[in-house]
């Protein structure tokens, strides 16, 4: 290592152990770096008691942009015997090279474990194995750590019986930290803990709570994590958390934040079509996606827009209807268990390794193999899966699967690009569909007003007796800031013969759109959108929000307005989406007033 580097690490050490307490400022600015071989030497000197060797690896780590070795999360342990002679600390259970002298440490290591770690310097450093058990042991034995267990419990339970998708635990200076939750897609701030002398319970112990059920090494929070764990549910089941630690800068140093998401939550469990509350124009496609024998079937929508929950949906649907079809699941991850339905879960990149090879496109082509009738393909990422999943549909099996587009049509272009010959997803498309989710405003708090005299930039576009619903942004106690659940958003296309032919000659986006917007028979996103405004189910601001741009109404949907509220003659029912009926109704009218 050349000089100058080497006291440009040897600074970033040094500042590491200033941030972490262990060197006052004044001897930061001090020290001199001394040769190679003696720096090592010279920080424990400086460091005193302060400094314990996971510290010590800890700061080494950082700045050389290793990883800390532990057996408990890598598995395999290293061969020490070969090794020991050039390792540190050997006494304190922990083992490092020296990363400022050691030249060649890969070649001390045994080569089987090499291959499994993931590896970015030349260094590495070994917490032993006894490290990680001890400290598990001692924060379950510890009165802190009892008390601590507690605080993080509550946090949990209080989250999940909010119905929270998702749990946030961030650092926000001096000692306090705020904790967030996710509900109906929105972040609310819920609760700050400060940290209180005399109870004793610090941030720190928290963290090592929430590292200790991920079967983490704790102690260690100047990393990345993202690891899961499980947390027992109301009737007994266990549903797993994903769990994303991450350092935070405040106060002038790092602080570990949390970022818990619970899978499965948020997904109500619908088992019929009809509980998607969707309009009956849409319900009536869902219905024959279930009908499917071939071809592709493909859902698109934001993260967290509920594409989970319908094709859940679908599937439990198309069980019930056709028992004797076999179902057959490639998810990542899978998020429920569903009755009748083989579900594979393929692993995301970090443990690969572990899962034999198993991806989409290999899942895709093991079930080719077997009597398979309807495939789900959790994603399509990439060429090969997309081919792969193609070759299924032309072969004689329904595939259904996600894309990431903004909308439906955009599914043509994207499976273009991954490699798929338009004539072939003019053969082979049989769906496309695209999500979202809105917020519905609150029955108990909103109040009607006229749309064009509270609107005054749509007052050309709209109906003078159009009534549409305000929130009350104050909320009241059967809501939050003046709404409360969701609702779907959803556009599906089938694919006719006259789209069909378009995609064929190469039609583009624009003119495919022109030819949908010209058909009654299609409801994009927006005219569905603008149907849940004029029924009084969410506001202009909620659309505004989820369509992310001041929201463009259509001219000539504006005329379609029907005196009749439909919204308070939901309003006595529990869920006010549109009902069947009203709203095959409200669909005739918008087909005759056209
Ligand atoms: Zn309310």
């Amino acid at each position: 290592m050349k000089q100058q580097q080497r006291i440009h690490k040897f600074r970033q050490v040094l500042e590491y152990l200033h941030q972490t307490g262990v060197l006052e400022q004044a001897t930061v600015n001090h020290i001199g770096c001394p040769e190679a071989d003696k720096i090592v030497d010279r920080l424990i000197q400086l460091g005193g008691e302060k400094l314990s060797p996971e510290l010590l690896a800890e700061a080494l780590a950082e700045a050389f942009d290793l990883e800390i070795y532990s057996s408990e999360r890598h598995g395999t342990p290293l061969c020490k015997d070969e090794a020991e002679k050039d390792w540190l600390y050997a006494k304190h259970k922990l083992f490092l090279t020296n990363p400022f002298v050691s030249p060649a440490v890969r070649g001390l290591l045994n080569s089987e474990v090499l291959a499994k770690m993931p590896l970015k310097g030349y260094g590495v450093l070994q917490v032993a194995e006894q490290s990680g058990a001890r400290n598990a042991k001692q924060y379950k034995e510890n009165a802190h750590g009892v008390a601590a267990e507690k605080i993080v419990m509550k946090w949990l339970t209080d989250a999940v019986h909010a119905g929270a998708s998702d749990l946030q635990i961030i650092p926000i200076g001096g000692n306090s930290v705020l904790i967030k939750q996710r509900i109906d897609g929105k972040l609310h701030p819920i609760h700050e803990w400060t940290y209180k002398d005399d109870e004793g319970v610090s941030y720190k112990h928290l963290c090592n709570v929430i590292l200790n059920e991920c079967k983490q090494v704790t102690g260690t929070f100047n990393r990345l994590i993202d690891s899961h764990f499980k947390i027992a549910g109301e009737d007994n089941a266990k549903s797993e958390v994903r769990v994303s630690m991450r350092p935070i800068f405040i106060d002038g140093a790092n602080k570990p934040a949390f970022f818990l998401r619970f899978l499965g939550s948020g997904h109500v469990r619908t088992t019929k079509i009809a509980d998607l509350k969707v309009l009956e124009n849409t319900a009536r496609l869902l219905q024959s996606i279930t009908m499917m024998t071939d071809g592709l079937c493909v859902f698109t929508g934001p993260t967290g827009a509920g594409k989970t929950t319908t094709i859940y949906t679908i599937l439990n649907e198309i069980h019930r209807r056709y028992p004797y079809k076999s179902i057959q699941t490639l998810e990542d991850p899978v998020e429920q268990n569903l009755q009748g339905i083989e579900q594979t879960q393929i692993s995301n990149g970090e443990d690969r390794a572990h899962n034999n090879g198993l991806d989409f496109e290999s899942g895709i082509r093991s079930m080719m193999r077997t009597d398979v009738d309807l495939i789900l393909v959790g994603e399509i990422r990439d060429s090969r899966t997309a081919k792969q999943a193609m070759r299924a549909g032309l072969t004689g099996h329904g595939v259904l699967t996600t894309l990431h587009t903004v909308d439906a049509l955009g599914v043509i272009d994207r499976l273009a690009d991954l490699g798929i010959e338009k004539t072939q997803l003019a053969s082979w498309l049989r769906f496309i569909s695209a999500q979202r989710l809105v917020a519905k405003v609150c029955r108990h708090c909103s109040q009607e007003v006229e749309a064009s005299s509270y609107y005054k930039h749509l007052k050309h576009q709209l109906d003078v007796a159009q009534k549409v619903r305000v929130a009350n942004l104050d909320g009241c106690a059967y809501c939050r800031g003046g709404y409360h659940g969701r609702c779907l958003i959803m556009e599906v296309i089938p694919m006719d013969s006259t789209l069909r032919k378009l995609i064929n000659d190469g039609a583009s986006t624009y003119e495919l759109r022109a030819h949908l917007k010209q058909d009654d028979n299609y409801l994009l996103l927006e005219d569905y959108a603008l149907q849940l405004w004029l029924q009084g189910v969410t506001t202009l601001e909620a659309l505004a929000d989820i369509f992310g741009y001041a929201w463009g109404v259509p001219k000539h949907s504006l005329t379609l307005s029907d005196t009749d509220n439909h919204f308070s003659r939901t309003a006595d029912t529990d869920s006010y989406c549109l009902s069947a009926r009203q709203s095959n109704n409200q669909l005739s009218h918008y087909g005759e007033r056209k």
